[in-house]
């Protein structure tokens, strides 16, 4: 079976995580300050806040942006669940903006439209969530624009886009958002198990990632109400919640950054020999896009039956003969949760053209090129039945 993405640990990796086994610490020791220390460098940007996977980082972003009851929160449809669910743990309502027909993100022009007819109407998002999927940047400088001229706070949701960078800046520097968050799931670029990371410049918001990643407690006195009764004294000032990321997970995650570069290095030249095995045949490569390093979390190639093949069919193919492809994803207003809130399929007619094209194929580090090139040959072979007309 060839997944569609998975992880790749070293000896190095397990020795690393034997040796904090060894230690004293299993949790709240030094490593995830360290690990907080090398990604925040590593994106070019002041402070990151581990936390124990990017959907509690994404929870704990909307409340350090004071997203509550009747707020309203923006994101893209052709995303993972999370990236709305963080919004409505907060009490807030969502609503989506469609994607763009050739990057498959939240289209700007999409957004800048209904955030017009929103003005109008005195609903405006307090916070958009654009989400880098496959690990492509989204137009951040429009979207940055945009919050300025409309008001609204920028979360990114980059749990496919570690390593990617746009405008010649990491992905994670947050020049053109208030945090940017990471997943460290086995299937994304680099893994702590499960993980994430908040970045941000802004101290403030900081302070508060780091309160709600852990009961809403502080230990700092110029943030208390009160005068410390003692060196054991603490107080409790919001309601946050237990969303620590543990020794062991930060520890792998800093072995894991040593090869962050070589992955996203192997990820691009996957995608160029798949763009070359597919030249010259019918199906809809990724675009690429001068201004933007992608790190190639996915792979999304989109099958239009138009051209005479049916994505259905090549999806069964592909995983009849052990290769686990996938559909990222299924738009969230169709879940059942989310159609409960009223959302039509028909406001989103990119999503839905995207919807029933699209394929992701394998792509991570140790995919060989033989492989690559079965993977592409299974779209073109006939099958078994058509064979018998
Ligand atoms: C994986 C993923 C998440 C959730 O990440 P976890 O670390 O598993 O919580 C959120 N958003 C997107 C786009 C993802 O792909």
């Amino acid at each position: 079976m060839i997944p569609y993405s998975r992880q790749k640990i070293s000896e190095k990796d397990i020795t690393a995580i034997v040796d904090v086994l060894k230690s004293d610490y299993l949790t709240q020791g030094p490593k995830t300050p360290q690990f907080e220390k090398i990604v925040s460098e590593y994106c070019g940007v002041k402070y990151g806040c581990a936390v124990n996977s990017a959907t509690s980082g994404l929870h704990i972003a909307c409340l350090a942006l004071g997203v509550g009851e009747g707020d309203i929160v923006w994101t893209s449809p052709i995303s993972f669940v999370a990236s709305s669910n963080c919004a409505l743990y907060c009490g807030a309502t969502v609503d989506f903006v469609d994607i763009d027909s050739s990057s498959y993100n939240m289209s700007a022009i999409a957004l800048e439209e209904k955030l017009i007819l929103a003005k109008k109407k005195g609903n405006l998002p307090k916070v958009v969530i654009p989400v880098h999927l496959s690990g492509k940047s989204c137009d951040m400088q429009k979207i940055h624009n945009l919050s300025k001229e409309f008001d609204f706070k920028i979360i990114e949701d980059a749990s496919h886009a570690i390593g990617a960078s746009y405008k010649n800046q990491k992905v994670g520097s947050c020049s053109y958002s208030d945090i940017t968050v990471f997943s460290f799931h086995p299937v994304k670029i680099i893994t702590t198990c499960e993980g994430g990371m908040c970045m941000t410049n802004d101290a403030n918001i900081y302070n508060l990632l780091l309160r709600f990643r852990s009961h809403g407690i502080t230990r700092h006195a110029k943030e208390m109400e009160r005068k410390p009764d003692g060196r054991w004294y603490y107080e409790q000032l919001n309601l946050g919640f237990n969303y620590r990321l543990n020794d062991l997970q930060s520890v792998l995650g800093i072995s894991q950054m040593k090869k962050i570069d070589s992955f996203i290095k192997e990820r691009n030249k996957l995608a160029s020999n798949y763009n070359n095995l597919f030249k010259s045949t019918k199906i809809n490569i990724p675009k690429t896009d001068s201004e933007i390093y992608s790190s190639w979390h996915l792979y999304i190639i989109r099958i239009n039956k138009d051209e005479g093949f049916n994505r259905n069919i090549i999806f069964e193919k592909f995983r009849n003969s052990g290769i686990y492809v996938n559909i990222h994803y299924i738009p969230i207003y169709r879940q059942p949760f989310y159609q409960k809130m009223g959302f039509k399929f028909e406001d989103f007619p990119e999503s839905e053209k995207y919807y029933n094209e699209a394929i992701s194929i394998p792509i991570f580090p140790g995919l060989t090129k033989d492989q690559q090139e079965k993977i592409v040959s299974i779209i073109f072979n006939p099958i078994g039945f058509q064979n018998l007309f």
